[in-house]
């Protein structure tokens, strides 16, 4: 029968929720209690492993038409995701750059999911708490109250904001109505050719395009160089670009150095140009007592990133994006729609967050941040980090103190970039087999390293942002990659012809 035609009151309705919550309820205390089980033994477990082929497979499983019971779907993930994580949460991943996560994050996620509250905005709790992260983070790394901020996906979107703010303050026309095509000269970004490749994603993103960045030589300790930075803005001044912002880099990705924060600032105050931070890695060293003075500066930017979900080991995802100038924060972002008017009480009384960044709903990711600051205090976060930095200077002596291997480039922070060496090995050789050294480090799951290559040399990585790391694994460490090197070398038979 035509739907026009039937009575109102004649269709069904259904719901999400349970019909019986008792059964949820045993389940989900189970799921918890494995949860646990999952965090307290990850030790026993190996790093990573590679999934069956029938795990893989499963994977190409049909859409869902069906019901199946929860009690099914909970053990199909048992079986099939849990045993087959990235690893980041293990002692002895070292890979890339991320954070080992922490199971108070983890209620902190599932009681932001519970709540469900959209941090679009709004007057209510969540929506406070995460101002008062944002307020946290500020505080963190010595940006005053009135500076503003927003909580995002992570350290990428978080760069976006703040080289968008750049855009927008410097492009000298209104670069929101008219685009990038009105401005008269093209805009230029400077970081050192350490630079984390988001910022390249950004400006592109942001209709300035990959030649807007200019990469700027480094140091003997991968620092930018500040008088080849001077030059080329002066170049680029002559040559007809506007020179728009200094990207500094507190930790770069490859080797974990620290550009001159002050003089970088010095810089472009000099040159009436602003001075954003990628503080991804490092920005949180200023809450870590001994160590703090590596970032000295950060707190003159304009704009930095930081990133809770690397040395906060929030779970995955979050981000901060810090400005400065408030006025200007939300200037690059916010309008006034018809379907978000503010009103003078209730729910839509209070700003809306989502004029401060590129989403309009947005998950409640300050919980997870508040929840662990709270348990542990952030003196103990800032402990962390020192602890990472100093088994950093331990793996470093380790390495020194062993001629089968060779430092790479120096310890600034907490990535040791490393290699196995051979006498009479060709670098191409020396490649093959350290890269083969890293595979089979993760092949039999015993710990998670990557690989870069520095000044044209291949080398090992090892990038301790763990908070369960512990003194003995890189005594491991260090014993496994000489132990492979070897066995390789001889069932390859490489080595002096
Ligand atoms: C991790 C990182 C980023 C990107 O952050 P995501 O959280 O992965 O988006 C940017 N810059 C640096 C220096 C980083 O280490």
């Amino acid at each position: 029968m035509d739907a026009l035609n039937q009575s109102p009151t004649a269709f069904k309705e259904e719901t999400l929720d349970p019909a019986d919550w008792s059964q949820v309820q045993a389940l989900s205390r189970r799921i918890v209690d494995d949860a646990i089980d999952y965090l307290r033994d990850v030790r026993e477990r190996p790093v990573w492993q590679e999934m069956p082929s029938e795990v893989r497979q499963a994977f190409d499983d049909a859409l869902p038409q069906a019901p199946s019971a929860l009690e099914d779907v909970y053990r199909e993930v048992t079986e099939k995701v849990m045993p087959y994580p990235m690893g980041n949460i293990h002692p002895r991943f070292w890979s890339w750059y991320m954070g080992a996560s922490n199971f108070t994050g983890a209620l902190g996620d599932f009681l932001a999911a519970i709540q469900g509250s959209n941090l679009g905005g709004g007057n209510h709790a969540a929506a406070a708490m995460d101002q008062q992260v944002v307020d946290w983070c500020k505080q963190m790394v010595g940006l005053p109250r009135s500076a503003s901020g927003t909580l995002v996906s992570g350290g990428s979107m978080a760069n976006i904001i703040g080289l968008t703010v750049a855009r927008n303050t410097m492009a000298g026309v209104d670069v929101r109505e008219h685009g990038v095509a009105a401005m008269e000269k093209p805009l230029r970004y400077y970081a050192s050719d350490q630079v984390h490749s988001c910022h390249r994603k950004a400006l592109e993103s942001l209709g300035l395009g990959n030649r807007a960045l200019r990469r700027v030589a480094t140091d003997q300790a991968f620092r930018i160089d500040i008088a080849a930075l001077r030059s080329a803005i002066a170049e680029d001044r002559a040559a007809g670009f506007a020179p728009a912002c200094i990207i500094g880099t507190a930790g770069t990705v490859n080797t974990g150095a620290i550009d001159d924060l002050n003089a970088l600032a010095d810089l472009a105050k000099e040159e009436g140009i602003r001075f954003h931070v990628d503080g991804c890695i490092g920005a949180l060293i200023a809450i870590a007592p001994e160590n703090k003075a590596l970032v000295s500066g950060i707190e003159r930017a304009d704009s930095i990133a930081l990133d809770p979900h690397k040395w906060l080991h929030a779970p995955f995802e979050v981000g901060c994006a810090l400005v400065r100038d408030a006025a200007e924060h939300r200037g690059a972002f916010a309008m006034s729609q018809e379907y978000l008017e503010m009103t003078s009480r209730g729910l839509a009384s209070a700003n809306w967050l989502h004029e401060y960044g590129l989403q309009t709903s947005r998950g409640f990711r300050a919980l997870k941040v508040w929840m662990a600051l709270k348990e542990h205090g952030v003196e103990k976060f800032g402990r962390l980090i020192d602890q990472n930095l100093a088994q950093a200077a331990y793996l470093t002596w380790l390495i020194e103190a062993d001629p089968a291997l060779e430092l790479a480039a120096p310890t600034s922070i907490n990535i040791v970039c490393f290699r196995f060496l051979r006498d009479g090995l060709s670098q191409e050789s020396l490649r093959e087999l350290n890269t083969e050294i890293m595979l089979r480090l993760q092949e039999e799951g015993i710990a998670s390293l990557s690989d870069t290559t520095v000044r044209g040399r291949h080398c090992l990585r090892v990038a301790i942002n763990n908070h369960r790391t512990r003194r003995e694994d890189l005594d491991l460490l260090v014993r496994e990659t000489i132990r492979l090197g070897n066995t390789i070398v001889t069932q390859t038979g490489a080595g002096p012809h």
